[in-house]
């Protein structure tokens, strides 16, 4: 379960997600706001820019926006 959807950067933080955002690919600067969000990619939801992704109520989860739009279909 997802308990901390949406997080702000910290140094912590930086170190781990040392491949930065899955949808700009872009590294992570500090005091940025990333969400835990569904994509494109093959895998479990990553993090990328708040900005960059879509709340989806129905699933109550973030979904990357290029994503969203293309498919309105996440999940399923
Ligand atoms: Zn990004």
């Amino acid at each position: 379960m997802i308990t901390q959807p949406k997080k702000l950067v910290d140094r912590e933080m930086m170190n781990t997600i040392t491949s930065g955002c899955a949808a700009c690919g872009h590294p992570f600067n500090l005091g940025e706001t990333v969400v835990l969000a569904c994509g494109a990619w093959e895998g479990p939801p990553k993090y990328i820019h708040e900005n960059e992704a879509v709340f989806d109520p129905r699933t109550s989860t973030y979904v990357e926006r290029k994503c969203f739009e293309a498919g309105r279909n996440p999940g399923s």
